[in-house]
C-alpha cells in the first residue's frame, strides 16, 4: 500500500505547497506521513459525516480541497464541528490532507476544471503568479556539462507547463588562480589558469532553486563553484489565479446559464444584468473570487463567473461585464472527481488500493 508521504509527493508534483496564499493551510493536518494508505476518500470539505463515511469505507486518509483546520487550534475540546472532526479523525486513525489555494493556483487546477465543464476553449491564467521564477546561471568545463546539466534537469530545473529540459549554453573562457593548500580540477597552484567553459542557465522555480543548486554543486567537477541565483520579474507561465477562456460559438444569456446549471449542478444563478450582446469571453475563478473582479474586467471578459459575492460587490460593473455567482461548493464541487482520477494513478503500483468520492453533501447551504 502507498504511505501517506507517497500521496503527499503526487499531490505536491500536481500543485506545488509554495504556491498556496500566504493565509492558506495545505498539507497534511492530520496523519503521519509513514503511515500506510488503505484507500482514499476524497472530498470538497471535511466534516463529522465525512471522517464517518471514510471510517465505513475502509479509507484512512480523507483529501479534501478546503484544510478542516484554517484557523490555529489551541484546544481541542469537542466544543465546534471542527474540533469534533479532528478529534473524530484522531480516533479512527483517519489523515487528513488538503490541497487548496495550491490547486487553485496552477493552470490544470481548479480553474481549468471549470472551463473544461463549461467547454471553453484557449483556457489561461487571468492573473499570472510573481516572483515565482529563478534563473540559475553557473560556468562548467565541457566535459561535465552533460552530467551537470541533466543533474539540474533531474531536480526540476528547465521544467514549465507543459515543457521540460529547457536551458540555454553559451561558450567563453574562464580564469582562476589556484592558492596554496586548494586541490585544482585542471591548472597547478599558483599559476592563473584559462578553461573553456560553458555558461550554462536554466529556469528554475522559486521553490525548486535549493534542491537545484545542491544537485548542481553535487554533479560539478571544481572545489569551488562559480554560480548565480537570479530572482526574475517575469509572470509564471502556468501558475497564477483565475482563468478565462473563449467560445469558438458565442452563447446567448439564456444558453449560458443553462449551462451553468446543468454542468455546475447550480440550482440558481446570481448575476448582474446579462450582457447585451452574446458571450464569447469567459472569466472565472472558483470559490470566493471578487478579488479577481478588476482583472476580469481588464481581460474583456463578457461574464465573471465566480461565488461568494457580497451584495455590494455586485455594484458598478454596468457596462463592463457581468458577474455571475453560481455558489461556492457549485463552482468547486467538481474538483473532487478531478482528484479521484489523479489519485487513481497510484492503483497502477497497488491494485487493491481505493481511491473514492465521498457522497456526503457537505454543502451547508440549501436553496429553497
Ligand atoms: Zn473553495
Amino acid at each position: 500500500m502507498p504511505r501517506i508521504s507517497d500521496i503527499a509527493t503526487l499531490l505536491e508534483a500536481i500543485a506545488p505547497p509554495a504556491l498556496q496564499e500566504d493565509y492558506d493551510n495545505s498539507g497534511l493536518l492530520v496523519g503521519e506521513p509513514e503511515t500506510e494508505v488503505s484507500g482514499v476518500l476524497v472530498s470538497l470539505d471535511v466534516t463529522e459525516a465525512v471522517v464517518a463515511e471514510a471510517l465505513d469505507k475502509g479509507c484512512n486518509l480523507i483529501v479534501s480541497h478546503h484544510p478542516l483546520i484554517f484557523r490555529p487550534m489551541k484546544r481541542l475540546t469537542g466544543r465546534n464541528e471542527v474540533e469534533r472532526t479532528v478529534m473524530a479523525a484522531l480516533r479512527a486513525g483517519i489523515g487528513l490532507y488538503a490541497i487548496h489555494t495550491n490547486l487553485d493556483n496552477v493552470a490544470h487546477g481548479v480553474n481549468a476544471m471549470m472551463a473544461e465543464k463549461l467547454g471553453l476553449d484557449d483556457f489561461a491564467t487571468l492573473r499570472p503568479a510573481k516572483s515565482t521564477l529563478s534563473k540559475v546561471l553557473t560556468f562548467v568545463p565541457h566535459d561535465h556539462l552533460d552530467a551537470v546539466r541533466e543533474a539540474m534537469f533531474a531536480a526540476g530545473a528547465g521544467s514549465l507547463g507543459d515543457y521540460d529540459e529547457c536551458g540555454f549554453v553559451t561558450q567563453g573562457q574562464g580564469t582562476f588562480r589556484a592558492q596554496p593548500g586548494s586541490d585544482p580540477h585542471v591548472g597547478s597552484v599558483g599559476q592563473r589558469e584559462g578553461v573553456e567553459e560553458a555558461r550554462l542557465e536554466v529556469v528554475v522555480e522559486r521553490w525548486n532553486v535549493g534542491r537545484v543548486v545542491a544537485a548542481m554543486l553535487d554533479a560539478h567537477p571544481y572545489d569551488l563553484v562559480a554560480h548565480d541565483v537570479v530572482h526574475l520579474e517575469n509572470d509564471h507561465p502556468t501558475a497564477g489565479s483565475g482563468g478565462i477562456g473563449s467560445y469558438d460559438v458565442p452563447l446567448d444569456w439564456a444558453a449560458f446559464v443553462d449551462r451553468l446549471k446543468t454542468v455546475f449542478g447550480a440550482p440558481m444563478v446570481r448575476h448582474t444584468a446579462p450582457p447585451e450582446g452574446p458571450i464569447a469571453n469567459v472569466a472565472l475563478c472558483g470559490g470566493t473570487g471578487s478579488f479577481l473582479l478588476p482583472d476580469a474586467i481588464r481581460s474583456g471578459a463578457d461574464v465573471f463567473l465566480s461565488s461568494d459575492f457580497k451584495y455590494h460587490e455586485f455594484f458598478g460593473t454596468e457596462g463592463q461585464i457581468t458577474i455571475a455567482d453560481i455558489g461556492h461548493a457549485e463552482a468547486e464541487g467538481g474538483i473532487s472527481q478531478w482528484l479521484v482520477d489523479q489519485l487513481s494513478v497510484l492503483k497502477v503500483g497497488f491494485p487493491n488500493f481505493a481511491v473514492l468520492l465521498s457522497e456526503v453533501r457537505t454543502n451547508p447551504i440549501h436553496v429553497s
